[in-house]
């Protein structure tokens, strides 16, 4: 078993106000109208948006995991 850092990210986008969180890897969360994205959830950090598209960063942290069967 191993230890690892869980991160996190909560975005919000400057068109719609949707919040969005991808809850787990390869989760792919979008907001409403589609121009703000992320995923990988608490395993790795994707934030995407279309060009010209605004977001805000709510909330960004990382926790210790907890312990993870390697297989
Ligand atoms: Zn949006």
């Amino acid at each position: 078993m191993i230890d690892y850092k869980k991160k996190a990210v909560i975005l919000q986008c400057g068109a719609c106000k949707d919040v969005i969180q991808s809850q787990y890897r390869r989760h792919f969360a979008a907001c409403h109208c589609g121009q703000v994205y992320t995923d990988g959830g608490d395993d790795y950090i994707r934030i995407g948006a279309e060009p010209g598209a605004e977001y805000a960063v709510l909330k960004e942290f990382g926790v210790q995991g907890e312990q993870e069967d390697i297989f």
